[in-house]
């Protein structure tokens, strides 16, 4: 087996990521292609914490903006982040792999509540585990709850898989001559202002000196990072 430069590692998905070519709601194929790539992961032994947006169901800014109540508006992007994460539960569990969905907003029917330790213990015996519900509280962003949960879970890095290779200097969707960026220091990603995760994310992964590595989600760069082969972009202190 090949030698795996981490052991353990949060990943974190857009909710845009299980959308396919529209970008809403849930494509079944796409998630299936998405969780295959996971799977993959998993067999080689690496331990697994997922956090998974909700932007393709629900997203509370957006609805705010239209006048709803910002907090009541949060609560169902959190609400929508628990969809996504039984989706992507039931095709991990397809292909052999026990998940188990926690959730920082209860919902004893569907999932288990978030208990650190809980989670923990799912990691260690081999169990991917999809952090659900963001943080629990209106305001924050799952990108905060992914470098959040990551502190907590004693990752090694957070892995933010993406539609595109890496960190640029401007959208490269629309813009040909973008220029990736191979590394960058949280500060620069500050003060560029470059969209990697939102700045309380950032922030946090800074003040605890946990790497965020950035690349694409549908090329296999996820596996390449975790084998250490130099793609995408790494965000360090
Ligand atoms: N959200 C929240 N608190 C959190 C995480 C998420 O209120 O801790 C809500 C917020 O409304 C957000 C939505 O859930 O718009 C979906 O999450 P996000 O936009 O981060 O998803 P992504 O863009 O990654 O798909």
């Amino acid at each position: 087996m090949s030698e795996l430069r981490f052991k353990r590692v949060l990943i974190k998905l857009s909710g845009e990521a299980l959308a396919g070519d529209g970008k809403f709601g849930i494509d079944p194929d796409t998630v299936a292609g998405v969780c295959a790539e996971i799977a993959e992961l998993a067999d080689m032994g690496l331990q697994i914490a997922l956090v998974i947006g909700g932007g393709n169901i629900f997203r509370g800014i957006s609805s705010s903006a239209k006048g709803m109540d910002r907090s009541s508006a949060d609560y169902m992007g959190m609400m929508a982040t628990v969809m996504n994460a039984v989706a992507v539960q039931d095709h991990l569990e397809k292909h052999g792999h026990p998940t188990r969905v926690l959730s920082a907003i209860t919902m004893q029917e569907v999932c288990e509540p978030y208990i650190r330790r809980r989670a923990e213990r799912h990691l260690e015996k081999g169990r991917i585990v999809i952090c659900a519900a963001g943080t629990g509280n209106p305001f924050f962003t799952t990108d905060t709850a992914a470098a959040l949960r990551g502190m907590e879970l004693k990752c090694q890095a957070i892995i933010k898989a993406t539609k595109v290779d890496g960190v640029y200097d401007k959208d490269p969707v629309t813009n040909d001559d973008a220029v990736m960026f191979k590394s960058l220091s949280f500060i620069e990603v500050l003060q560029k202002n470059l969209r990697v995760m939102d700045s309380t994310a950032i922030s946090l992964c800074m003040e605890n000196n946990v790497p965020i590595l950035v690349c694409n989600l549908f090329k296999g760069d996820v596996r390449k990072v975790i084998l250490g082969e130099d793609v995408g972009t790494i965000v360090h202190g």
